[in-house]
């Protein structure tokens, strides 16, 4: 599916580190300072990232998407490479950064590890997409490292973490601002959303238990987020649009979204290679536009090129789960790689990979979103993007 993911019906925006926006196409990149047969100006695509795009609002998005199906097999020379030497760098200017906590049987399986005998949701949790504030300036694209974070551990005890995780996350890049004071329902929400990144949420598991009361996540999440480099834009998603689960209690006004409110992602979760789990995001309860509807509620708006994720991803199976914490039990039970080693938590030198894509639907072909992919360095080592 490696090419025809990349067709005429995903047409995915990225950024070279000349600061070029390029289009996957097939094998190729389109390079769109020199494409032909584009209304927008060549200073949008030199820009170094795709904010100034995401400035032009929804109709010309729509407008170039349908110029690029046209012109994208006929583009000369010059606006095209082969995508494998290509070099990308973060695709977007990261604003503000939230991540959500959507899935219930992630909810549920993290309950279930940590607060045995109690309800697995907290009180809020049917009725609202409970969330964090995260950090932009940790938002790395796929390639680059991740050094090994220290912090807290216990009481008295500060060190690298010895519980480093990962989180099979989808993520929305905000393409459209809600001016500050303004709000969107989840009905409308949907037009702010430019497209779809996958993420590698890192988690120190250590530091976050201990620091995480009553506040939330904080220094054992904020280390780093790994994004994929190609942008999908939600329109290419439209034949992967599903009914959510089913939500009762129903929802407050500003949380009701007319079905299908759930997109069909599949994401596989990859440690050196080995395959541990691959989950659809269609069973995800709070979708995308109840996500942002709910970031908007209070007043504070969202502006272009903010990133907000589903939280991590996990299925009623086994094999499903989106985090280390649950295939191994909180570190109990170890998963075993290709090579034979074991596994409880990301060791250094390891490379987590989760990759996406949609199954061919309705008579759509299949679409890839890429991979993201980084490597784990020792504590206090050198971070390159490579
Ligand atoms: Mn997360």
């Amino acid at each position: 599916m490696n090419d025809e993911g990349f067709g005429p019906g995903n047409l995915p925006y990225g950024v070279d580190d000349e600061g070029h926006v390029l289009v996957a196409w097939r094998d190729e990149v389109l390079d769109l300072v020199h494409a032909e047969g584009l209304d927008v100006g060549r200073d949008v695509w030199a820009s170094g990232s795709l904010n100034a795009f995401f400035d032009l609002g929804p109709a010309a998005w729509a407008t170039t998407r349908s110029q690029l199906r046209a012109v994208a097999a006929r583009q000369p020379a010059r606006a095209r490479r082969r995508r494998a030497g290509v070099r990308l760098v973060r695709p977007f200017d990261v604003g503000d950064v939230a991540d959500f906590y959507a899935s219930r049987e992630h909810a549920t399986n993290m309950a279930t590890m940590l607060r045995p005998g109690q309800d697995p949701l907290p009180e809020a949790w049917l009725h609202l997409p409970i969330g964090y504030h995260g950090r932009a300036g940790t938002v790395i694209v796929s390639g680059c490292d991740v050094a090994r974070p220290a912090g807290v551990l216990r009481a008295g005890e500060v060190g690298p973490t010895s519980r480093l995780d990962v989180e099979v996350e989808i993520g929305f890049v905000v393409g459209t601002t809600v001016p500050r004071g303004r709000s969107v329902s989840a009905a409308e929400a949907d037009r702010h959303i430019f497209g779809v990144v996958l993420v590698n949420d890192w988690s120190a598991r250590d530091i976050q238990s201990f620091e995480y009361r009553p506040l939330g996540p904080f220094l054992g999440k904020s280390f780093a987020t790994s994004v994929s480099p190609w942008v999908v834009p939600l329109a290419a998603l439209d034949p992967w649009r599903v009914p959510g689960p089913r939500q009762d209690p129903a929802p407050v006004g500003y949380l009701r979204q007319p079905e299908p409110r759930g997109l069909d992602v599949r994401l596989r979760l990859e440690v050196n290679g080995t395959p541990l789990s691959t989950v659809s995001s269609a069973g995800l309860y709070w979708s995308a536009a109840q996500q942002l509807a709910h970031l908007t509620a209070n007043g504070a708006g969202v502006r272009a090129g903010d990133l907000f994720a589903s939280g991590t991803i996990s299925g009623a199976e086994r094999g499903s789960e989106g985090s280390l914490m649950e295939l191994t039990g909180n570190g109990a039970q170890p998963v075993v790689l290709a090579d034979g080693s074991r596994r409880s938590w990301v060791a250094d030198g390891d490379t987590v990979t989760i990759r996406g894509w949609c199954e061919p639907r309705g008579g759509a072909p299949g679409l890839s979103l890429g991979e993201v992919s980084s490597t784990v360095v020792p504590c206090g080592g050198e971070v390159l993007c490579r």
